[in-house]
């Protein structure tokens, strides 16, 4: 079962996932995220991917407010004081997200989450630590009582090295459809902080970014 947001992290994980199980899955959720755009691109990558995907509805975040992502607020460089992470930031959204990532795959008789999470070079953000992905697949095969492991390929790579491990899957023609950017633009705005990593990556490993190969193409 892989998590599947639409972007470039995830895009890499499913091209990992088929070279490892015979059978994939992905899921995406649906959280109320401003660049929703990305949905519609997860669902072409599985298509061109060739599994099976489902969307799922999570549409509390918004009305928890106090992030950028699923509020009114404007994605903004830097962070806040009181918490020295980026206005970007949903609270519990990997942890919610993974929980339900094992629900649908309990149903299915899948016990394989594989999710794009990366502590290295992600803005910080403590959901996306090993730590809380170990304390996590505890409480989801306690949970659950179900032998859940949950992969994590991404974690402790750079974005370039990222870039460089979707190449060597084989997995750039499916980075041309995948969305990065916050503001949810079609081409990528540039400026925002996922849009600036992105570029940060590709141009560190030597590659260019498919993505704008295609839009330039278009
Ligand atoms: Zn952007």
């Amino acid at each position: 079962m892989v998590l599947l947001s639409g972007g470039q992290d995830s895009t890499t994980c499913l091209a990992w996932a088929l070279k490892r199980f015979a059978r994939v899955h992905t899921l995406a959720i649906d959280y109320g995220q401003r660049h929703r755009i990305e949905l519609e691109a997860a669902s072409e990558i599985a298509r061109m991917a060739g599994v099976a995907h489902a969307l799922v509805p999570c549409d509390s975040f918004r009305a928890l407010g106090g992030n950028a992502l699923t509020g009114d607020e404007a994605v903004t460089a830097g962070v806040r004081a009181e918490n020295q992470l980026p206005n970007t930031f949903v609270p519990g959204r990997n942890l919610i997200f993974l929980t339900l990532a094992a629900a649908f795959a309990y149903q299915r008789g899948s016990a394989n989450l594989v999710t794009g999470v990366c502590e290295t070079d992600y803005s910080g953000y403590p959901d996306c630590r090993d730590e809380t992905m170990t304390a996590l697949q505890e409480s989801l095969r306690r949970g659950m009582d179900a032998p859940f492991v949950i992969h994590t390929p991404l974690m402790r790579l750079s974005k370039a090295d990222t870039v460089r491990l979707a190449q060597d899957l084989g997995a750039l023609p499916l980075l041309a459809h995948s969305h990065t950017c916050y503001n949810g633009l079609i081409p990528p705005c540039g400026a925002c902080p996922a849009c600036q990593l992105r570029a940060k990556g590709f141009a560190e490993a030597g590659i260019a970014d498919p993505l704008l190969e295609r839009l330039a193409r278009a």
